[in-house]
C-alpha cells in the first residue's frame, strides 16, 4: 500500500508559517518513504471560502517547491459526505437534535454555573418520534450529532507518543449542521478514508478531534491511519503567533524578498534539538528530515532569525540558483559573486545592480584628493587585481593609507560606506563610471 500523507488547509485566508510548516513536514514524510501528498482544500466554509484563497495557496505552496500529486476540493465531494452520513445513521451513530444556539448557549452556562464540565447532556438522545415530529411540525430542522462511544480512545502518536483521550467527558460532536452542511469532522474522516490517506499530521489543536475522528473511522469500518501532532507555532516571546498572522503571510514574505528555501530550512528544524541547517533545494533538507526529532514543546518561530538565515542562504547561493531568481536584466555570474555576500534579501541586489550599471551620487568629502587619484588609475582593461594596483599607487604617490585611503574611493565609487569588496566592483563599474564618479559627477 501506498503511504500517502495530506496537507488539508482551508482556503478562508492565505498561507502563514504555521500552515507552510504543516505543508513541508507532510512533504517531506512523504517523500522520505517514496508515499504520496495529497493537496486538499477543506473549502465546506463557503461562506468564508475564497477561490482566490484556494489559488493563493496553490500559488504559495508552488513557491516553497512543495508539488502536491493530487489537489481535492471537499465542495465538490457532497455526495460522498451524504452517503457517509446515511451509514452512520443505519448504523446508529448519528442522532437528530433540536436545541438553538440561545439554548445550548444556556445550557453551557448553567453548567458552568454550577462548575460542571460544558459537555452536551444528550437529551436528544432521548427524544421520543413523537416528540421529534413536534419541532418537524415547529419548523425546527435537527442538527446531527456523532454519539460518541464514552470510552477512553488510544493511538501512538509519532509526535506525542502514547495519547489516551477520554471521550466519555466530551460532547458528543456535531458532524452535520441544521441547514444540512456538514462541519469539519465528517469530510475529514471520510476524504481520509476515500483518499486512502495512511498518515495524518496537523498541528496539536487537533488532539481531541483525533480521539473522536478515530471513533469515526471505526463506525465507517475503515482503517486509523497513523497520526502525528506537532505542536503550534509561538513568537519569540513565548506568546501565541496568531496575533502577529498578518505579518507573517508567506505572500508577504515572498513580497519582502524572502527566499523560500529560508522558510522550508527553517521550518524543517523549528521544534528539534537540531540546528538549522543551510541547503539550496529541498532535496539538502530531506536528506536529515526525521519527524522522530521533533519534540513535544512549542517551538519559537523568531522572524529576524529567518531574515539573518535568508541572508547566509544567499551568501552561499550558486550564480545558476542565483540568475533564476533576480528580476534584474543582464547580470553576471561576475556580479553575482560580488554583491551576494552584501544582501540580506534578493531584492537587496537591484541597489548594487544602480551601483554598477546605473546612476548613483558619489559621496565626495575630499575633492583633490579624488581628483590626483583618478590620475593614477591603471590603464588598459580593469580586472580584478587592478584595485590592488591602483591604490599601491596612490599610497606611494599621495601618501594615504588604510581607511583615509580606501573609504574615500568606495563613498565616491559606490556612495556607500561599506559593500562588495571593491576590486570585485572595479571592473563591473567600468572605467568610464569610474572617472566621472572621482569628479564628482551622478553618473
Ligand atoms: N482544515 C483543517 C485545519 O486547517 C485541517 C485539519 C486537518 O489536518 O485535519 O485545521
Amino acid at each position: 500500500m501506498t503511504a500517502k500523507f495530506r496537507f488539508a488547509p482551508s482556503p478562508t485566508g492565505y498561507l502563514h508559517v504555521g500552515n507552510a510548516r504543516l505543508a513541508l513536514i507532510n512533504w517531506l514524510c512523504a517523500k522520505k518513504i517514496g508515499g504520496e501528498f495529497v493537496l486538499r482544500l477543506d473549502d465546506t466554509d463557503a461562506e468564508r471560502s475564497t477561490e482566490a484563497y484556494a489559488l493563493g495557496i496553490q500559488e504559495d505552496m508552488n513557491w516553497l517547491g512543495l508539488k502536491w500529486d493530487e489537489l481535492k476540493k471537499q465542495s465538490d465531494r457532497t455526495a460522498d459526505y451524504d452517503a457517509a452520513f446515511v451509514k452512520l445513521k443505519e448504523a446508529g451513530r448519528l442522532y437528530p437534535c433540536f436545541e438553538t444556539g440561545e439554548e445550548l448557549d444556556y445550557k453551557r452556562k448553567r453548567q458552568l454555573a454550577r462548575k460542571l464540565p460544558p459537555v452536551y447532556d444528550r437529551t436528544a438522545l432521548k427524544l421520543t418520534d413523537k416528540e421529534k415530529a413536534a419541532f418537524e411540525a415547529e419548523g425546527r430542522k435537527p442538527h446531527w450529532r456523532f454519539r460518541l462511544d464514552q470510552e477512553v480512545v488510544q493511538w501512538n502518536d509519532n509526535v506525542r507518543g502514547n495519547v489516551e483521550v477520554d471521550c466519555g467527558s466530551m460532547s458528543d460532536p456535531v458532524l452535520i449542521r441544521s441547514d444540512g452542511r456538514p462541519l469539519y469532522h465528517l469530510p475529514s474522516v471520510v476524504d481520509d478514508v476515500d483518499f486512502g490517506i495512511t498518515h495524518v499530521i496537523r498541528g496539536e489543536d487537533h488532539v481531541s478531534n483525533t480521539a473522536l475522528h478515530i471513533q469515526i473511522f471505526k463506525a465507517l469500518g475503515a482503517a486509523v491511519p497513523e497520526f502525528a501532532h506537532l505542536p503550534l507555532l509561538m513568537g519569540p516571546d513565548g506568546g501565541p503567533l496568531s496575533k502577529r498572522e498578518g505579518s507573517q503571510s508567506l505572500r508577504e514574505m515572498r513580497e519582502g524578498g524572502l527566499d523560500p528555501m529560508s522558510i522550508n530550512c527553517m521550518l524543517a528544524r523549528l521544534g528539534t534539538s537540531d540546528n538549522v541547517e543551510i541547503h539550496g533545494d529541498l532535496s539538502g533538507v530531506l536528506e536529515g528530515f526525521d519527524i522522530g526529532r521533533f519534540s513535544r514543546a512549542a517551538a519559537k518561530f523568531d522572524p529576524t532569525e529567518l531574515k539573518n538565515l535568508n541572508a547566509k542562504i544567499l551568501h552561499e547561493m550558486s550564480w545558476d540558483t542565483a540568475k533564476e531568481k533576480l528580476d534584474l536584466e543582464g547580470t553576471s555570474e561576475e556580479f553575482w559573486l560580488a554583491i551576494r555576500g552584501n544582501i540580506q534579501t534578493i531584492d537587496d541586489a537591484a541597489a548594487w545592480w544602480t551601483v554598477v550599471t546605473g546612476s548613483i551620487s558619489p559621496i565626495v568629502e575630499d575633492a583633490e584628493f579624488l581628483k590626483n587619484a583618478a590620475k593614477l588609475l591603471p590603464e588598459g582593461d580593469l580586472d580584478d587585481g587592478s584595485w590592488k594596483i591602483w591604490t599601491t599607487a596612490v599610497k606611494e604617490e599621495l601618501g594615504v593609507k588604510g581607511k583615509a585611503l580606501f573609504m574615500p574611493l568606495r563613498q565616491a565609487l559606490t556612495a556607500q560606506g561599506h559593500g562588495p569588496e571593491m576590486n570585485k566592483m572595479l571592473p563591473l563599474i567600468g572605467r568610464e563610471k569610474i572617472l566621472a564618479r572621482l569628479s564628482g559627477e551622478t553618473a
